[in-house]
């Protein structure tokens, strides 16, 4: 229905249930609605079959215990909550590791196709860090068969989908969510979407680093902004997870993945002098130690000057037979040529730390995942609780899907049990405001070059390793960003809306780059992927959750204990097994 109120074309519609992301987490909470009779419009900004889901390779876990009978889903916690440096919520991750064998099977049921054995058991292979095989997968490109998959079954079950809404703001009245206003990125025709329950599913933060394993536009930190805004706290934003090994040349491509296998087939790292440097951070493991050891070590090179002429370090798989590189590295072989017309088999590629997960994000509960805002959830790498310090590789996609369904289950149940509904026109008229007054809006600035400023602070006062001074230098130069951002033009064309688009994506950015710098120089210590050059040890007063305000506070909170049964599991030493590759 069109309303005559602005000149816009402004559209109505309403949903017992609005999903906002149609990667892996929102897609399976808005099969889980169907499933539960519930009606749902699930809404994304890119084209489904192309979300950020779909980058994943490696594999998705669950103790399933197929190749090693021995594994429980106690361990998979014990092994999650030891990697977490105890900084993720045992709740949490108990159900994800209880629950992951079922989101399996429901996988399977929608047609995913993993590896088997010949004898029909699904195959599962070592991740790093996990005591067991446990990680099931399909070739390396696991995403994205769970993102065909759960698009296929989302639309046998006539999900509404469309992925073409831009979301800007989330309508609360009195503390509860009533829906959402956005914009049709081709038209620029606007949407309000009325909505007993609204699931954020919206992705990460990473993009906000200059070297990221994201594409352009996505992971701008638009779930932080739109749960903080509505009232969400956030929580343990300062932790991100740097890959040790990103592309750093050409520029287009900096930040691309290069997979951990390239290590684990025996890919060595050397500085620009010839070292190999790992024999200093770690003798015993080198180049197969862990994730955060290693992204600090490139990093440590690069910083101290023995960096290439591009700001990386070499990682060489030229002394390996070129049929193996051919045969077990084709992606990697197939990227580098495309991109950098490089031969990995005859010359190194250039390599630095890249933003890859943010392990913090909207504060929820525990077990339903319901935020401070009532009929408001959040899903998928959004929300937090799961990683901690350091993510398991592997548990995201277990996390998105587990959790998932839980959500739907629980926005089903909140729908059902609703009698009635405020529909604030206030902050109906608000939303809509906030898109006019930037269209109106005539400055000297752009998007683009702004975001490109937020990128460039965040890399240089907020990336692998952090002190007091910088994190303070890199708010003092955010604030100037913000305030350039009111002098921002946006200016769409006939070719779409894309210019407002990037506009949100900035805002998102600005407020999830202010709380990752708050929390990160409120974290005193250095604990997994968060290193402090001033506070260079664990500090066990800071095994602590650090929750974020919209208005700049940090509070702690204390992290839970594990049941006994898990604790006494996470003290096991790591099992040594032939061909495990420690991430
Ligand atoms: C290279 C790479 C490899 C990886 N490999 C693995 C792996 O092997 N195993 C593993 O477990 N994990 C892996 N991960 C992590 C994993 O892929 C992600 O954590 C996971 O896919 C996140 O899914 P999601 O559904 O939460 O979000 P996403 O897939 O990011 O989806 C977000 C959705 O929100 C929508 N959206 C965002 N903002 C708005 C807005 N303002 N309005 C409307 N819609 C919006 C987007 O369009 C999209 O549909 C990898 C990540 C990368 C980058």
């Amino acid at each position: 229905m069109k309303t005559s109120r602005t000149q816009v074309d402004e559209r109505r519609t309403a949903a017992s249930v609005l999903v906002i992301g149609t990667g892996a987490a929102g897609l399976r909470t808005a099969i889980e609605l169907a499933e539960c009779g519930t009606q749902v419009l699930c809404v994304g900004k890119r084209r489904r079959d192309d979300a950020h889901t779909v980058l994943a390779s490696g594999g998705i876990n669950a103790a399933l215990g197929t190749m090693d009978p021995e594994d429980g889903w106690e361990q998979h916690a014990a092994d999650t909550l030891r990697e977490s440096y105890w900084l993720a919520d045992p709740r949490t991750v108990e159900l994800l590791c209880r629950e992951a064998p079922a989101a399996i099977d429901d996988l399977v049921r929608y047609g995913a196709q993993f590896a088997r054995e010949d004898d029909g058991r699904l195959t599962q292979r070592f991740f790093g860090a996990h005591r067991w095989r446990r990680t099931c997968f399909a070739g390396d490109y696991t995403g994205r068969e769970i993102q065909r998959a759960l698009v296929r079954r989302a639309t046998e079950l006539g999900v509404a989908m469309r992925d073409d809404v831009y979301v800007t703001r989330l309508l609360v009245h009195d503390g509860r969510v009533f829906g959402a206003y956005g914009f049709d990125l081709e038209e620029g025709s606007r949407w309000i979407i009325v909505a007993d329950a609204v699931v954020l599913a919206a992705g990460g933060h990473t993009r906000i680093w200059r070297r990221s394993s994201s594409r352009r536009d996505e992971n701008t930190g638009d779930a932080m902004r739109l749960g903080a805004e509505a009232g969400c706290r956030l929580r343990d934003m300062e932790l991100v997870q740097f890959h040790p090994t990103g592309m750093v040349f050409p520029e287009e491509s900096a930040g691309i993945l290069v997979t951990e296998a390239v290590r684990g087939e025996g890919g060595i790292l050397r500085n620009a002098v010839g070292e190999r440097f790992m024999e200093r951070y770690d003798p015993e493991r080198l180049e197969l130690s862990t994730r955060d050891r290693v992204a600090l070590a490139n990093y440590t090179e690069i910083a101290e000057g023995r960096g290439t002429e591009h700001g990386g370090v070499l990682l060489d798989v030229s002394q390996l037979d070129r049929d193996l590189v051919l045969r077990r590295l084709p992606r990697m072989y197939r990227q580098f040529i495309d991109l950098a017309m490089l031969d990995i088999t005859r010359a190194p590629m250039e390599v630095a730390p890249t933003a890859h997960y943010s392990m913090g994000g909207i504060r929820v509960d525990a077990e339903t995942h319901a935020t401070d805002v009532e009929g408001l959830y959040a899903v998928g790498e959004c929300a937090t609780g799961v990683h901690g310090a350091n993510r398991l590789g592997g548990n995201s996609l277990a996390e998105c899907v587990v959790f998932g369904r839980i959500v739907g289950a629980e926005a089903a149940r909140w729908s059902a049990g609703l009698d009635a509904q405020v529909r604030d026109r206030a902050a109906i008229a608000a939303a809509r405001e906030e898109v006019d007054e930037l269209l109106a809006r005539r400055g000297e600035e752009f998007a683009r070059p702004l975001q490109r400023a937020v990128r460039d602070l965040m890399s240089e006062c907020c990336g692998v390793v952090r002190s007091g001074d910088g994190l303070e230098q890199g708010l003092a130069r955010l604030a100037e960003v913000a305030a350039r951002a009111d002098a921002m033009e946006v200016r769409p064309d006939i070719a779409g809306y894309d210019d407002l688009a990037h506009a949100f994506d900035l805002q998102g950015s600005l407020l999830a780059a202010r709380a990752t710098l708050q929390c990160a120089l409120e974290r005193r210590e250095t604990r997994g992927a968060h290193n402090r050059l001033d506070f260079p040890e664990q500090d066990p007063r800071f095994q602590m959750n650090l929750v974020w305000t919209i208005d700049g506070t940090v509070t702690r909170e204390p992290v839970p204990p594990p049941s006994r049964a898990v604790a006494a599991l996470s003290e096991r030493p790591a099992a040594a097994i032939p061909g495990r590759l420690l991430e």
